[in-house]
């Protein structure tokens, strides 16, 4: 692929890396970004994955928690050859079962399930607790969830923590770097436990932490030269929304106009959002963006759909493919005739780890697994029909680390912390039939509510905040006289994993402000509510 192997390497062969091995908890992508949280480089893989296919050493590896018992006939287990690696093992719940299996198969269901809070003791030896606990108070609040137990130690282990219902709550080999814990030390209901992981990663695997952002752009940047060439030509959608602008400005760092974005204008962007992401994108961040009016083909289409959210969707999707399959051909010959550069064969996409933990976590023995398909993925024929490839280069990263990498690459902070948009826009935000009136409506309401979040500096408490338009009339009256206009409603919520979320607590002062300004200034609303559903069952969106 490229002349210099270490340039082009993935993070786990240049940051030292800490693999996780997934038994399906829904706590183990924590136990990864807990690590990163302490500059520590981590990559989640499935339980099943075996030793022998890794084209990489860890620094140590920790079994996560899961929902099966270790006894039954169709329980997952870790390819034994871990325990001859001779790295640091670290397993969590069903990882301290797992490792109990592996050395004598003692592990029990237990009379008492212990779910909730349990006072852990480290036990001294010598005067000395276990470099596990080290630094740490020797009474510690640890989260328990668990049903299984320990029938006996295991032959050669001893015993470094307790609890009340679990005597043998943490346990240590004897000569090897091998550990298990009961409790779960990645979620937050453990406060002390990001300590104990970095007592794990660091003093006992001797991991360095250098996992930075500024490394990170470095490295990576180089990585996208080698692996693009001297005239290769990349293609990408960009929306205005962080993702996407992160990783344009990464590719325009690493290979300048030979990056192409397109920005497809389907009429439904938030007000004054084309001009102000095409003045960012090329006067602030010098990016190679052509931006495509397709406005009037977009709501020309929406005319007529009625009572179909899922119609919509399907049509803006469908429409944003042909859009910009016709402009990547015209850049396309465009390209073909610049003597300087080559052919189009990459196609930039914004993946992030969620999605890619998410397409190989471990769902079960029989759990088929999802192949991985992000949102405004390119179709068939280009992909595979004109040979365009893939690079991702966020693929590795968590939301707030791409944050802090859009830093890095000094996008402005109202971009880094904006609000996730979605891709069909204010089209699901007016409920009912999209019409350029309706979305005139509800993008001034919009403008209008994020313009008064933004002055009270409330916006970057907020997760994500919009205005709809409901397809109802109700009465008002203005100016002595009655009208009979139709109902703003405005939702904001908090959330830090978007599947579920609270509703925003705004001041009634606030709500009032809002709800007058919009009245009196946006034609055809009368009256306007908050929406005070929570999700669930509420989804984020409307529609
Ligand atoms: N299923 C196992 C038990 O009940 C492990 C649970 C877990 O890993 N949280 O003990």
């Amino acid at each position: 692929m490229a002349a210099n192997g270490d340039i082009v390497d993935e993070p786990h062969k240049t940051f030292d890396t800490i693999l996780t091995l997934d038994f399906g908890s829904q706590y183990t992508h924590l136990i990864t970004r807990r690590l990163r949280e302490l500059n520590v480089y981590s990559e989640m893989l499935p339980c099943t994955q075996k030793l022998a296919d890794l084209s990489w050493t860890p620094k140590g590896i920790i079994l996560s928690g899961g929902p099966y018992s270790v006894y039954e006939a169709d329980a997952p287990h870790v390819d034994p050859a871990i325990f001859q690696l001779g790295v640091p093992i670290l397993g969590i719940c069903y990882g301290l079962q797992e490792i109990a299996w592996h050395h004598g198969k003692n592990v029990v269901a237990g009379t008492e399930r212990e779910y909730g809070h349990a006072d852990l003791q480290a036990k001294r030896v010598d005067g000395h607790v276990d470099k596990l606990f080290k630094g740490l108070e020797d009474d510690l609040k640890v989260w328990m969830s668990h049903g299984d137990k320990l029938g006996a130690l295991p032959p050669n282990f001893h015993v470094i923590a307790t609890s009340k219902n679990s005597p043998q709550a943490g346990i240590a080999h004897e000569t090897k770097p091998i550990y298990g814990i009961q409790f779960h030390p990645e979620v937050t209901h453990t406060p002390r436990g990001i300590k104990l992981l970095e007592n794990f990663a660091v003093g006992i695997c001797g991991a360095k932490q250098n996992w930075t952002m500024a490394k990170f752009v470095d490295k990576e940047i180089a990585r996208i030269r080698a692996l693009v060439g001297e005239k290769g030509q990349v293609l990408g959608a960009v929306s205005g929304g962080v993702d996407s602008t992160v990783a344009a400005k990464l590719m325009h760092e690493a290979i300048g106009d030979r990056f192409h974005a397109v920005l497809v204008d389907n009429g439904c962007m938030r007000l004054y959002e084309c001009e102000q992401v095409k003045e960012t994108l090329t006067n602030h961040l010098g990016i190679n963006l052509t931006v495509v009016d397709a406005s009037e083909q977009f709501l020309d289409g929406l005319k007529g759909i009625t009572d179909n959210p899922e119609a919509k969707r399907k049509f803006i999707g469908g429409k944003f493919i042909d859009v910009f399959e016709g402009e990547a051909l015209k850049i396309e010959k465009e390209a073909e005739n610049s003597p300087k550069a080559g052919r189009i064969e990459w196609f930039l996409q914004g993946t992030l780890y969620p999605d890619v933990i998410e397409s190989i976590s471990f769902k079960g023995p029989s759990a088929t697994i999802k192949t991985h398909h992000n949102v405004g993925g390119l179709p068939e024929r280009m992909m595979n029909g004109q040979g365009l490839k893939l690079i991702e280069p966020l693929r590795e990263l968590f939301k707030d680390e791409v944050r802090e990498l859009g830093r890095q690459l000094a996008i402005p902070h109202d971009l880094v912390m904006r609000h996730p948009f979605p891709g069909p826009g204010i089209a699901i935000r007016v409920l009912g039939e999209v019409t350029r009136e309706q979305v005139a409506i509800a993008r001034k309401a919009d403008y209008i509510f994020i313009e008064e979040i933004r002055k009270a500096g409330l916006y970057d408490q907020i997760s994500q905040a919009f205005a709809a338009l409901l397809p109802v009339k109700a009465v008002g009256v203005m100016g002595d006289k009655r009208v009979h206009q139709q109902v703003i409603s405005l939702r904001a919520v908090q959330t830090t994993d978007f599947m579920t979320a609270n509703i925003f607590r705004f001041d009634w002062d606030f709500l009032e402000r809002v709800s007058t300004r919009i009245c009196n200034e946006v034609d055809g609303v009368c009256r306007v509510v908050y929406d005070l559903t929570t999700k669930p069952p509420g989804t984020i969106e409307m529609e």
